[in-house]
């Protein structure tokens, strides 16, 4: 049977996008060589193929070639505003390329009206051919443009967050699929994980003695870590560090296929695509699928693309370049109706032998296995969970860790990051770490009898300067200006954030 056949409970939660033609994926790709986080580059791609969906069938009906492409720019750039999140710079950088492929469009429009009675024919051909036919599934494009392997944290998108406990009243909950997630008993707290060792290993895959299988088709060596720590009154040591000291726990937040038999064929091409595009991006130092499948990507000594920026801190250390410091593990999670579905208990058994695994091998301590949506700060705005993936809900105590909801954040405690009410919508309650942080930076206020606004302009100046000691990672210029240099619109969006 196949999916497009399937009776109405399914059809319910299955997002149907028409395939996108070539050329327009062509498009919307060049248009995403200027964006080097991966993680706002994917959703960009989920957001302009969802806007695209709508008209491509109808703009493939043009007959010129070069106007259907200025279409695809034109749209293309448009939907760039959804992750430009009204950025004025990235705005005026695009305002040129979207003058011009505006001109391109409404100039061969005008000439493609001198085909007008051809053109009907062609509309009304088309019309008799589009009922008789089935839309092709999701999936078909993927061979074209891996763009449907979609990783999309939720920066700044309006998200109900608690895949482990929550279910959304409004979202129909899929049939066969609880919409509470299993649960692991909690693991003993805080004992270092037992010795673990390389059991039996084959072409591309490793077995360690916990049971944890990594797959390694997918591994490629990045640039190397290479990071160094402030210490809490600012200073930037002097060590410079190669191993990580700790891991980042993400969600892909992915444009996936339900989990449910008669999808075989389309979950395996669904996960094969992301995790070559978590590749090319190297976006993950790991990734889980949803079958509990764990695929080693970028290597352990090389920094993954995964955290943007980020703060965490342990005792007098502090962490500015999560990227390098931190190794990013992600699991594959479904997004659908505004929220990411739970993780699979596959997923938490699987993912938790891997954080056993890679806590003994680099010594990493409980208190270093963090959340993205802990972490994640818009330095520009000044506010905490740019990105939100587990900003609720990351089973803490399933893994033998300690709760660091419970903790307040270093960027509000320090630094004086803040949050607004979209943060406060999607999160809802705040973190009861949150709030100790706050009620300490009231008290940091008072007691230099200063307002909360003017010691925040200071905390936030100090996070700004301390910022800009950090070396330049090596790699990351290069890549950007290589990407600037392959296309004439200039659009780092990462620079916002
Ligand atoms: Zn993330």
């Amino acid at each position: 049977m196949t999916a497009a056949a399937r009776g109405s409970p399914t059809e319910r939660y299955r997002r149907e996008r028409p395939p996108v033609s070539r050329e327009c994926g062509d498009e919307l790709t060049r248009i995403t060589d200027d964006i080097d986080d991966p993680i706002v580059k994917l959703r960009y791609l989920q957001s302009a193929l969802n806007e695209e969906g709508d008209n491509s069938a109808l703009v493939q009906l043009v007959p010129i070639a070069p106007a259907r492409r200025a279409w695809y720019r034109l749209k293309g750039l448009q939907a760039l505003d959804a992750v430009a999140d009204a950025d004025e710079e990235i705005a005026e950088r695009t305002l040129n390329a979207r003058k011009t492929a505006r001109r391109v469009v409404v100039g061969t429009t005008a000439a493609a009206l001198l085909f007008v009675p051809v053109l009907v024919a062609i509309v009304a051909w088309q019309i008799n051919k589009w009922g008789s036919t089935e839309p092709k599934p999701i999936a078909a494009v993927a061979s074209s443009t891996e763009a449907n392997a979609t990783v999309i944290e939720s920066a700044t998108a309006p998200m109900v967050v608690s895949p482990l406990l929550t279910a959304t009243p409004e979202v129909a909950a899929p049939v066969n699929q609880p919409p509470v997630a299993e649960t692991l008993a909690a693991e003993d707290l805080g004992i270092v994980p037992a010795m673990l060792w390389l059991a039996d290993r084959g072409p591309d895959w490793e077995l360690y003695s916990n049971g944890l299988r990594i797959e390694t088709k997918y591994a490629v060596k990045g640039t190397a870590r290479d990071y160094r720590v402030h210490s809490r009154g600012g200073e930037l040591l002097p060590t410079k560090f190669s191993r990580p000291i700790g891991i980042l726990f993400h969600t892909s937040e992915s444009d996936l296929w339900p989990l449910e038999p008669g999808y075989e064929k389309e979950l395996r091409q669904g996960s094969e695509a992301l995790l070559r595009f978590v590749k090319r991006e190297q976006a993950y130092n790991y990734m889980i699928d949803r079958f509990g499948r764990v695929y080693r990507v970028v290597d352990d000594d090389s920094r993954a693309n995964h955290a943007g920026h980020g703060v965490w801190a342990r005792g007098d250390e502090v962490y500015l370049d999560l990227n390098s410091a931190f190794l990013g593990v992600s699991f594959e999670s479904r997004w659908e109706g505004g929220r990411t579905l739970p993780i699979t208990r596959a997923q938490l058994i699987a993912g938790r032998n891997l954080t056993n695994y890679l806590r003994q091998r680099f010594a990493i301590a409980p208190e270093m296995c963090v959340t993205h949506g802990l972490a994640s700060v818009s330095p520009k705005r000044g506010l905490i969970g740019y990105h939100l993936d587990w900003a609720r809900g990351f089973p803490f105590a399933a893994f033998g860790l300690p709760d660091l909801y419970s903790q307040p954040p270093p960027s509000v405690a320090l630094f004086g990051f803040n949050y607004d009410s979209e943060f406060l919508r999607t999160v809802g309650e705040r973190w009861p770490g949150l709030v100790a942080a706050e009620r300490q930076f009231a008290s940091d206020a008072r007691e230099r009898s200063i307002s909360l606004e003017d010691l925040r302009r200071e905390r936030q100046e100090e996070y700004r300067r301390w910022r800009a000691t950090l070396p330049t990672p090596a790699g990351a210029e290069s890549a950007l200006e290589s990407a600037n240099q392959q296309s004439p619109v200039s659009t780092t969006v990462n620079k916002r954030g």
